[in-house]
């Protein structure tokens, strides 16, 4: 392990103006490296070189046909990728931009089908993180990104967690610190006339059901789930441990002295909860009681990852 771990740890810079110039050179070439945002960190690509974007579905080993997030650098980049933007999304942006809000919207025929899974849809977001706006402003390019872990795995938070996981891989880890938020975004599908949350985060649905209301719009109350956001697999997120779910009050299911608390200080649990299953099973534990946040407001984003990192392999 030292030795990977020490030849990746030269490849961790700091996310000073140094380490941005090499991350912006580094993808300008066509390489691949670990982006710090306010969410997880990304694996991040230049979106328009399709060499490279190929490269980061197979260090994550990741299916081909589930898509990648684009990041842009501000709300009018948007328009350089996407058609047909509803005024409802730009209500959703405008609020949420920077921020943990990813949209799905209609993609240009620039955007290449190797980052959207061969769909005419581009999801895209403005990440609310100084070092991933710098580089992606220098860049001059959209740069698409997933989570830089291997696919199905626990998300990184840290630049030390994305070393550890893609280890000689990629060409650099920026280290950005810690994750502010610690969840992936809410994707919100903005091509039907009533927006739908295909995946919840800290830009929770009342947030959006709010921000909707003026305008006399509401949300999509049945999510449909697998075909409409392609990756959205049942077992996702996850441990080498198991994990007991369980409504506070609710007995403990399993006779197992280890117990993950999830149910209050719920942004602090979100910030925590990767480091907290990485942690769990760097110390080997086999079984978790996990007590679950009540489902409202950031809950559902915890409540959502939880039941997949659970969910029978
Ligand atoms: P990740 O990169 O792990 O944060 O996951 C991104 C997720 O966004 C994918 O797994 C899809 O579920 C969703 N997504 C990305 N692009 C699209 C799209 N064009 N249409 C629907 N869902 C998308
Ligand atoms: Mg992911």
């Amino acid at each position: 392990m030292s030795r990977i771990v020490s030849r990746i740890g030269r490849r961790i810079v700091v996310a000073d103006e140094r380490g941005i110039a090499q991350a912006v050179e580094v993808l300008r070439r066509g390489g691949i490296i670990g982006l710090p945002t306010e969410t997880v960190y990304g694996l991040a690509a230049d979106a328009t070189n399709d060499a490279a974007v190929r490269r980061v579905f197979a260090v994550k080993g990741r299916p081909t046909s589930h898509p990648l997030i684009v990041h842009v650098a501000d709300a009018s980049q948007l328009d350089t990728i996407a058609v047909d933007v509803s005024d409802t999304c730009r209500v959703l942006t405008a609020h949420a931009w920077p921020g943990p809000l990813t949209v799905i919207v209609p993609a240009n025929n620039t955007v290449s089908r190797a980052v959207t899974g061969g769909r005419d849809t581009v999801a895209v977001r403005v990440p609310a993180h100084p070092a991933a706006l710098a580089i992606i402003a220098q860049l001059g390019k959209p740069v698409a990104a997933p989570s830089a872990n291997r696919f199905g795995q626990v998300s990184p938070t840290t630049a030390r967690h994305v070393a550890d996981d893609l280890g000689a891989d990629i060409e650099l880890v920026v280290d950005g610190g810690e994750c502010e938020v610690g969840v992936e975004s809410t994707i919100v599908d903005c091509t039907t006339p009533q927006p739908e949350i295909l995946r919840p985060g800290a830009i929770t649905a009342e947030d959006i059901a709010a921000l909707l209301d003026p305008h006399g719009v509401t949300l999509a109350s049945e999510p449909t789930g697998e075909s409409r956001a392609p990756g959205m697999l049942a077992r996702h997120y996850a441990p080498a441990a198991r994990l007991h779910l369980v409504e506070v009050g609710a007995p403990l299911p399993h006779a197992s002295a280890a117990v993950l608390d999830c149910s209050h200080d719920l942004a602090l649990v979100a910030r925590t909860l990767y480091a907290s299953l990485r942690d769990l099973d760097r110390r080997g534990v086999h079984d978790v009681n996990v007590l679950l946040p009540p489902p409202r407001g950031l809950g559902h984003a915890i409540r959502d990852r939880l039941h997949k990192a659970a969910s029978p392999r």
